[in-house]
């Protein structure tokens, strides 16, 4: 037994994201305010502190440490051990310690706190209007970085040298920028500038005034911010949004919108408590909001047919300067053509964006590491629709200690993951891997990670999909590097990162429902029950097979997708007369038709996404797309505001077996459809009764296998999941059979969550 009054030394190591963020300072005040001696000092791979005292002042401050850490900080362990005084007379800050072959969680880049805030809108303050402002609780971490240890030389901050003032303040542990490696001021620091599409600049003593003049005139402006540049333009401007959007050649699919303050938010979109704190947290992300259209002056060409709005808040001084200026809501989108990557440095958006914006406002920050603005949804809980800024490279903690694993992620919303210790570390948000650009900005992005978290993969996990570029990398670069190559299922990884990220290791029902997978047996799957764990799946149950007339081609067109079920359900005399989609012409429907008939180009899918489009088409809702799963969301978006669950209906369906492998028959359903539309059914309530058929379905599939196996927990992944009324429904009809129902939260239920499930059944497989 300690008796009080006795000292002693407590040694203390805290891992997590704990550099770069105001924690020395923080525990340097904390020791003096609990009159403590020792010092704290950076290592490679944590916190190390000691400190001297009687035992219950040393747990007071313990227990602080971990209570009133600085709102950058993220603690993943602390270890504390006691030991002899060694007689410290006062507490000091020591030098940082390398160490070969550590590592350090890194920070991602956080919106800029209300200090820093202040003192840009303070014209006394010497920062005033200064759009690089930043402290040890704010500003860009992650996308700044070039290498660990987190010390200014490896920013891309080097080339700045801080001014006395800012050396100062650098240096003063009291101070809100020790150590605050991106700290400068207009004296020292990055500068702006505004330039024409011929890099000519343009003459202005205030370069935010002259942009915001300029998009009130209507301008689109490329805008350099903290992990790439932004495409800019009135949000309440239909005509320049239309021109927008066809130099950038993204014709409806909704473009994101930052608004100055929370209360301007809530003129446009209604904000639920959760999306409120999910508005204003550190990370700041786009929040998918209900939008009040009617008593909105965004314009509709922002999200046409849609019922939400992609918003945020400003997280930089120049976005909250800028904002300020113009009074307006502002369309933010990425800097990019189409489904490229992000760009990120001044020369390149010259070229890559010149034929879509008119103006550059730009500095001379350099950025190393692009990166999007995440994007969540709140239904019952945030979820992540992309996660990119803010969030990424925070790791995914395992319940284990992993292999070192590359996972090489999907095709569509690509990210990858490394593993290593009980950390998977997720990518940000790469991209849609269709282009030798976003390939580059993957295998980029793999060597950076590697050598932020000092990585060096065994093992390569893949999609089994042949044609998905990530895949034909993994097949080249895994035998380079002598790796084990481990194919992993694509269903079978959306299920185990919702698993993984909700802890949990034992079977479960997994549906996965999205658009495409490559089967096990050469076909293409999406609407699938399995059962699985962490290790392994065994397929259950599936939609029935139809063909995919022309693959990619029945993708785009929606309307090939509803003669596949019709002809192969309702037999391929069935006459489309009376449907919107016998409109269409004559002479392809009869191509579809043969194709159809001969099965030419037509892998058999199993794919809920195309079932969905299926039936957009055939309501004449969407019969062609211009951005992924466009036919499904405006299927939605139609359904009546209030569901009346007591009145809700469902179409008949039924359900065989085979082999032990149950198959949904979709003819019911099909001709039952046909006949609402010949009885001229509204197509709001038709949309409803699907879906809430599609509930039923895999309510009734759920039961089925529980039977079967005895098994009462059922996981839901797949990009289908992100239809909010798909998943209130599905998750109702679960619960009221007694199951209790596991989502995504941390990682997207799209293919953006795939690499974390690949990596998991990764290292299963290989011990
Ligand atoms: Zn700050
Ligand atoms: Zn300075
Ligand atoms: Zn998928």
């Amino acid at each position: 037994m300690v008796l009080a009054g006795v000292k002693k030394l407590a040694k203390v190591s805290v891992r997590g994201v704990v550099q770069g963020v105001g924690f020395r300072p923080f525990v340097y005040r904390l020791a003096h305010e609990h009159n403590l001696m020792g010092w704290v000092r950076n290592t490679s791979g944590n916190v190390e502190i000691e400190v001297e005292g009687d035992k219950e002042t040393l747990e007071n401050f313990l227990s602080d440490l971990k209570a009133k850490t600085p709102p950058m900080a993220r603690i993943e362990k602390i270890e504390t051990t006691f030991h002899s005084p060694k007689g410290y007379v006062k507490f000091q800050i020591w030098e940082s310690l390398s160490q070969e072959g550590k590592y350090q969680l890194v920070s991602p880049d956080i919106a800029t706190c209300e200090d820093c805030q202040k003192e840009i809108l303070s014209p006394t303050d010497r920062r005033f209007h200064y759009p690089f402002t930043n402290c040890t609780n704010c500003g860009p971490r992650f996308t700044i970085i070039e290498d660990i240890p987190y010390d200014r030389p490896k920013t891309t901050m080097h080339k700045f040298q801080m001014c006395p003032d800012c050396q100062q303040e650098y240096e003063d542990p009291l101070d809100r920028r020790f150590h605050a490696q991106p700290n400068a001021c207009p004296k020292c620091g990055p500068r702006l500038e505004i330039v024409d599409g011929d890099s000519n600049p343009i003459k202005s003593d205030d370069a935010i005034k002259t942009a915001s003049e300029l998009l009130k005139a209507g301008k689109i402006l490329a805008l350099r911010g903290l992990g790439g540049f932004q495409l800019v333009c009135d949000a309440t401007n239909e005509e320049a949004i239309n021109l927008l959007r066809s130099r950038k050649r993204r014709p409806s699919k909704p473009l994101a919108i930052m608004m100055v303050t929370l209360k301007e938010i809530e003129k446009h979109c209604l904000v639920s408590a959760e999306e409120r704190k999910l508005l204003q947290s550190l990370e700041c992300p786009i929040v998918l909001l209900k939008w009040k259209r009617s008593s909105s002056n965004i314009s509709p060409a922002v999200a046409p047919n849609l019922r939400y709005l992609g918003v945020m808040l400003p997280y930089t001084p120049l976005h909250h300067l800028l904002l300020k200026e113009t009074g307006l809501p502002l369309v933010m989108t990425s800097g990019n053509l189409s489904e490229e990557p992000i760009a990120k440095d001044n020369d390149e958006a010259l070229v890559r964006l010149g034929g879509i914006a008119d103006y550059f406002l730009r500095h001379n920050r350099d950025i190393f590491a692009r990166y999007d603005d995440s994007v969540y949804m709140v239904e019952g809980i945030p979820q992540a629709i992309r996660r990119a800024r803010g969030y990424a490279p925070y790791p995914i903690f395992l319940p284990f200690r992993a292999k070192q694993i590359l996972a090489c992620g999907a095709e569509l919303k690509n990210t990858f993951c490394l593993t290593k210790d009980a950390h998977a570390f997720l990518s940000q948000h790469i991209g849609d891997m269709e282009n030798e650009e976003t390939l580059e900005h993957f295998e980029n992005t793999i060597e950076l990670y590697k050598k932020l978290f000092r990585i060096e993969p065994e093992i390569m996990a893949y999609d089994m999909h042949p044609e998905y570029l990530a895949t034909k990398y993994a097949l080249q670069v895994g035998p380079e590097q002598d790796l084990s190559l481990i194919p992993v299922q694509h269903h079978h990884a959306h299920i185990v990162s919702c698993l993984v990220e909700n802890g949990v290791e034992e079977p479960v029902i997994g549906v996965a429902f999205d658009g495409t997978g490559y089967g096990t047996d050469g076909t293409i799957w999406g609407g699938e029950f399995l059962v699985a764990d962490w290790r392994s799946f065994q397929r259950v149950g599936h939609l029935e097979y139809v063909p995919l007339p022309g693959g990619a081609a029945a993708i785009k067109k929606p309307y090939r997708m509803t003669l596949s079920y019709l002809y192969t359900l309702l037999g391929e005399d069935f006459a489309l007369e009376g449907l919107p989609i016998s409109k269409l012409d004559s002479t392809e429907l009869e191509v579809i038709k043969q194709q159809l008939k001969r099965g030419i180009n037509s892998l058999p899918t199993s794919s809920a996404g195309r079932l969905f489009d299926a039936v957009s088409a055939l309501l004449g809702v969407r019969e062609e797309i211009d951005y992924e799963a466009q036919a499904a969301i405006e299927l939605e978006m139609l359904t009546p505001n209030e569901v009346d669950k007591p009145k809700l209906k469902a179409y008949p369906f039924s359900i065989a077996k085979h082999q032990g492998m149950r198959v949904v028959r979709l003819t019911e359903l099909f001709s039952a459809i046909v006949q609402d539309m010949k009885n001229q059914t509204s197509i709001p309530i038709i949309s409803l009764k699907f879906h809430n058929t599609v509930a039923q379905i895999i309510a009734r599939m759920c039961k089925l296998i529980d039977e079967d196996t005895g098994l009462t927990k059922v996981a839901l992944s797949g990009g289908v999941f992100q239809n909010r009324l798909l998943l209130k429904l599905v998750t109702s009809a679960l619960q009221k059979e007694g199951f209790s129902v596991i989502t995504h939260h941390l990682v997207p239920c799209n293919d953006g969550g795939i690499s974390l499930g690949q990596a998991v059944v990764a290292h299963f497989a290989s011990i």
